[in-house]
């Protein structure tokens, strides 16, 4: 899990243009058209002013009575509008609990969830008699709570479709998820460090791929968040899917991070090898790779890390570590952990000092043209800028400096 920098000036522009796209879908701070503007222009206006003021009263900023009133524009609440759809970082998880949105909220009850599987089940296995019977008694039960949860379902579909969410996945809107990614210049994916999210083109200027875009708070749960800025995360396919609608409170990647909190690491035993056999290294058929927790002792002192307490900290990273299958997906990485132990083991077997020697024609390198040819032999980019990123940057850190910890 890595940080997406919001500070960046590209973020700032991203926002902007975001915002820019949804105010320009509802007219937001644009004039009436003048009496003699064409029908098409005067239709298209009432339309969104009429799709706003429904979404409004959706949303709870308005009521059905002010709706209902010619002269009522709402003017005052696009504000409120505007902070949603640009909520900060740091008040995206109050605005998702707060009491305004309440009744927005979808859930499921375990009964419920446990119905629809069920019924799910069924439509393959049409013929099985105990479990449509299941299926029956189950029904009578949860009655209630399906109706409650199909008026709150139809409610969620129409608050997204309004807020524009099919309308950004169109390649020909002004403004959509190639060109949301595109601008955020992220280069691989924020949950998982593993897979390139770069957007691109064909030699004609259209967009050909893209990340998908994950909602950190579930849509389905969270519809009134769907098309918020900060709620739109560029990961990879992996990431995306399997999160599916999962709702654990996980890192959230413009706030907080794995970092040095929360650390890969391989068998701990078997570092003394990699550094003992040298040229005779010859690495083991598979190793096992973990997620460690790690803090310093002025966290522990202050039992504070990333703006939380260590504990909770330590439940993100365990629940984005479930969400996401870190663990298990880092486990297949066995082909790059065995590359560069192989190479480690190689460069300390002859010596870095002395590489560096023959390298740069000269004695007492400095550390750091030693740390730039440790990067050449163990095969790490060496063209790296601020921002940048490549995938498994932080895995291979975090296994080099258990290697050189020891
Ligand atoms: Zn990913």
């Amino acid at each position: 899990m890595i940080k997406i920098n919001k500070d960046s000036p590209e973020v700032a522009k991203a926002e902007k243009a975001h915002w820019e796209w949804v105010r320009s879908n509802f007219k937001i701070k644009e004039p009436k058209p003048p009496q003699n503007a064409s029908r098409e222009v005067k239709g298209a206006f009432t339309k969104a002013v009429n799709r706003k003021k429904r979404l409004y009263e959706l949303l709870g900023f308005i009521t059905e009575k002010q709706k209902k009133d010619q002269n009522y524009f709402a003017e005052d609440k696009d504000q409120e509008f505007e902070e949603l759809i640009c909520t900060q970082p740091s008040q995206l998880k109050r605005v998702r609990d707060s009491l305004k949105f309440k009744n927005l909220v979808v859930e499921k009850s375990s009964q419920l969830k446990e119905y629809l599987k069920k019924k799910k089940d069924l439509k393959n296995d049409q013929d099985n008699e105990a479990l449509k019977n299941e299926v029956e008694a189950l029904e009578a039960v949860v009655k209630n709570d399906l109706d409650e949860y199909n008026k709150k379902k139809k409610l969620s579909d129409e608050i997204q479709q309004l807020l524009g969410y099919k309308k950004l996945y169109d390649k020909e809107s002004s403004w959509n998820a190639y060109s949301l990614c595109d601008s955020l210049k992220l280069t691989v994916c924020p949950y998982c460090n593993r897979q390139y999210v770069f957007t691109a083109k064909n030699e004609e200027g259209e967009w050909k791929c893209r990340p998908q875009l994950d909602h950190f708070y579930v849509k389905s749960k969270y519809p009134f968040l769907s098309c918020s800025f900060y709620n739109l995360i560029p990961s990879c396919p992996f990431c995306n899917e399997g999160k599916n609608d999962c709702d654990k409170d996980t890192i959230y990647p413009y706030l907080e991070e794995f970092g040095n909190n929360a650390v890969f690491r391989m068998d701990g035993d078997e570092i003394k090898i990699v550094k003992t056999a040298q040229k005779s290294f010859i690495p083991k058929a598979s190793y096992k790779i973990s997620i460690e927790k790690k803090f310093s002792e002025s966290e522990i002192a202050i039992d504070r890390v990333q703006g939380h307490k260590i504990e909770k900290f330590k439940k993100l990273v365990k629940n984005s570590n479930d969400v996401f299958h870190l663990e298990i997906l880092y486990n297949g990485h066995q082909l790059e952990l065995k590359n560069l132990l192989v190479k480690y083991a190689a460069i300390l077997g002859v010596n870095l000092e002395k590489y560096a020697e023959i390298y740069y024609e000269e004695k007492n390198v400095s550390e750091e043209k030693k740390e730039s040819l440790k990067k050449i032999l163990l095969g790490l980019p060496l063209f790296f800028d601020d921002g940048d990123d490549y995938p498994l940057r932080k895995f291979k850190t975090d296994i080099i400096n258990q290697l050189d910890e020891v």
